[in-house]
């Protein structure tokens, strides 16, 4: 009898080891980059190398994209005189053209000149003011996509005026995320999971452990995304949303605000007016199967508000609305 319980002691543990041994285990590395922290989790043989490479990709990215770093190529830019061109590499120049041409798509919603503008508001740093009303008309004159010029064949983008200044803030996560995704396939990664400040990335299912795959009666699942209830602390979500390839993005009044005199003032600004857009929304999350396409999506539904969102279901699969009452909105 002795000897029986010995031997299903012994068997519990060989099946524990097993188990451990047999459902594959995450890689998981954690960065600041891009001025938000970043978490990228790969399964499979490759996933170390692969998401190591995924951070040095990033972090080259960073440091050609970053406007505050006054040796990056958009700090060049923003840097150079009227009528004179800056050649630019083809990340560069092919993140300024897409965001360009959504800009034209969009009626001017989503646009990367507004730097004149937001810079006088300061979200993020300490000094961080609501402008004078007159500040901002002058700041607005210096804005708009027609003060750039591109040029394919060389690479190079010329400003109409000095004072043309471009962010990159609304769309540069999402092209890494699409990055990010691609070097993880190319590595072989078929489970993955990144997010990189708000930019969800996914390839394939969760791998279970043993025992859920016992209890589920199968090896993986959906990743499931969970949606940030705006205003609530980090973590407290009003919806998650499960999906097995793509991108979940979101823009909200929450990311980067400061409030004067019981007023909210956000980072996400109407182009037209130069002021926080003030649609009835608090966030937007948007399902895609392009990460530099939901990124733009995002901010640019937040700006245009609800009754927008039809005309982009074409370009993504689904866009997930929160208004100023908490009620959510599914278009699909
Ligand atoms: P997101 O969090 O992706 O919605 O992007 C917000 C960031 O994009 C801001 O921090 C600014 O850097 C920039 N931004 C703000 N308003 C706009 C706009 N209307 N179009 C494009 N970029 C914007
Ligand atoms: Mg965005």
């Amino acid at each position: 009898m002795k000897y029986v319980k010995v031997c299903v002691v012994l068997l519990a543990i060989l099946i524990f080891i097993a188990g451990a041994l047999l459902s594959p285990r995450p890689y998981t590395e954690t960065e600041y980059s891009m001025d938000t922290l970043m978490t990228v989790t790969a399964y499979g043989k490759n996933a170390k190398t692969a998401v190591k490479d995924v951070f040095s990709r990033i972090r080259e990215l960073d440091k050609k994209l970053d406007l505050r770093n006054p040796e990056s190529q958009v700090a060049r830019l923003n840097q150079a005189p009227a009528d004179t061109p800056v050649y630019l590499d083809e990340d560069v120049f092919y993140v300024i053209k897409t965001a360009l041409l959504f800009s034209e798509k969009c009626g001017g919603a989503f646009d990367i000149t507004l730097y004149p503008v937001s810079n006088l508001w300061g979200f993020g740093t300490d000094k961080a003011v609501v402008p004078e009303a007159e500040d901002i008309r002058n700041a607005l004159l210096k804005t708009g996509s027609q003060n750039l010029v591109l040029d394919e064949e060389k690479q190079a983008i010329t400003k109409k005026h000095s004072d043309a200044w471009i962010d990159l803030g609304g769309v540069a996560k999402g092209y890494a995320a699409d990055e990010a995704i691609r070097i993880l396939k190319e590595a072989g990664i078929t489970s993955a999971y990144l997010d990189l400040g708000g930019n969800i990335g996914i390839i394939g299912e969760k791998p279970l452990s043993l025992r859920e795959t016992i209890e589920n009666g199968k090896a993986s699942r959906p990743y499931t995304v969970g949606i940030q209830k705006p205003g609530a602390p980090r973590g407290e979500l009003i919806d998650t949303v499960s999906l097995s390839e793509g991108f979940v993005v979101t823009s909200g009044d929450y990311e980067r605000f400061f409030e004067e005199e019981g007023i909210l003032y956000h980072h996400i600004l109407n182009p037209e007016t130069g002021f926080p857009a003030d649609t009835g929304l608090k966030s937007v999350t948007i399902v895609s199967k392009s990460g530099i396409l939901a990124d733009m999506l995002s901010t640019t539904i937040f700006v245009q508000g609800k009754e927008s969102a039809d005309r982009y279901l074409n370009d993504c699969d689904t866009i997930l609305l929160v208004d100023d009452h908490f009620d959510l909105t599914y278009i699909e």
